[in-house]
């Protein structure tokens, strides 16, 4: 598939951002956006990058209804030299293609879809901000698009590509989180939709969050669906724990997001010769470890912060503190380690970032 992009510039470019500082996430758009659409009678077709603006969409749109939307998350940097680089990308395309098969949407030809990347980010590339940790983060997203209220798999879908620069994440330092375990609501579930990135996911985490966020807590560690008892994610991070020196992660069950950080974490982590074990574990054997002192280190992982330490953990009117609410050695070294490899200060030994321009 090597379909030919139509490219359509806007005649009206927007300022971009001059302080790089208040870039926040998300919110500033650059001049165009990626568009294709799928039928079963053409294929992917209509491959165009137009200015950036409102997608009309008819009412009766599948995604409205039935939410088949998924999406990935990568970010495009300038390093240290000035190339323009993406980290790992081919892993969130592989990614994108697994969700869509949950969700019954149309496959993407994976060279096409880095093409699709390289060109919107190349056209955009002075959209890219300079300032160490800022990025232009990128937002591939599809959607089911049949005009029919009828449930059934989708036939019509639509392909976009937005991106937006974003500021540095710990821009005031990194600060460990406060985190409450969840008891009352689940992300996701065996045979469920939790490895895929989709919407729906999202949807279904938001009561808990907000419910954490009035308690004072940045974020929610999430519990199995079944059991209640083993621990998956936190918030909308991958999570692993050092206790007693061995590093231990969340295997990936089905209910757990496949995370591009964490595998990077893992592959890094094994080569200097850490004990990394990828297995269930319980809240129960988490609080036993920092009982008696072995929970050394506790962190998040995901494209938007890298790595982000947990300095605290609350379950059930129980609260814990982890490496005295302190970033600890091993989280701070993947972080300087993974943005080190990013920001072309150490060499790219494992062919992980891919030049754009
Ligand atoms: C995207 C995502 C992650 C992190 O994945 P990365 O590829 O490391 O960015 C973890 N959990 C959930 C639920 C996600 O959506």
């Amino acid at each position: 598939m090597d379909l030919n992009i139509q490219i359509t510039k806007t005649t009206a470019p927007k300022a971009k951002p001059t302080d790089e500082s208040k870039l926040g996430f998300g919110k500033i758009f650059t001049d165009h956006m990626f568009l294709m659409d799928y039928a079963p009678e053409t294929g992917w077709a209509n491959a165009r990058i137009v200015p950036f603006g409102p997608i009309p969409i008819h009412p009766a749109s599948t995604v409205l209804h039935y939410g088949a939307e998924i999406f990935e998350g990568l970010k495009a940097y300038r390093t240290l030299n000035g190339d323009i680089k993406m980290f790992r990308p081919m892993e969130n395309i592989r990614r994108l293609n697994n969700s869509a098969e949950r969700l019954c949407l149309p496959q993407i030809d994976e060279d096409f879809c880095l093409k699709i990347f390289d060109t919107l980010v190349e056209l955009e590339k002075d959209w890219i901000p300079h300032q160490e940790g800022t990025s232009l983060y990128l937002r591939p997203f599809l959607y089911g698009n049949d005009e029919s209220l009828g449930v059934h798999a989708v036939h019509h879908a639509t392909f976009a590509l937005i991106c937006s620069p974003v500021g540095a994440y710990y821009a005031e330092g990194i600060n460990p989180v406060k985190i409450a375990i969840e008891s009352d609501d689940v992300r996701a579930v065996r045979g469920g939709t939790g490895y895929a990135k989709c919407g729906g996911n999202y949807a279904a985490s938001l009561r808990a969050g907000e419910k954490a966020e009035q308690k004072g807590f940045t974020q929610v560690l999430w519990l199995d669906g079944v059991e209640r008892k083993y621990i998956e994610e936190v918030g909308s991070m991958n999570v692993m724990f050092k206790i007693a020196g061995e590093i231990v992660t969340p295997k990936l069950t089905g209910s757990v997001l496949p995370g591009i950080t964490r595998k990077s974490c893992v592959e890094l982590l094994k080569e200097q010769g850490y004990p990394v074990s990828e297995r269930l574990i319980s809240v129960d054997e988490l609080f036993e470890a920092a009982e008696n002192g072995t929970l050394e280190e506790a962190w998040g992982t995901g494209t938007a912060a890298v790595v982000s330490p947990i300095g605290w953990l609350s379950y059930k009117g129980k609260e814990y503190t982890v490496n005295g609410g302190k970033i600890g050695p091993v989280t701070q070294a993947l972080y300087d380690e993974l943005t080190g490899i990013q920001w072309g200060k150490i060499e790219d030994t494992r062919d992980w970032c891919h030049k754009v321009c």
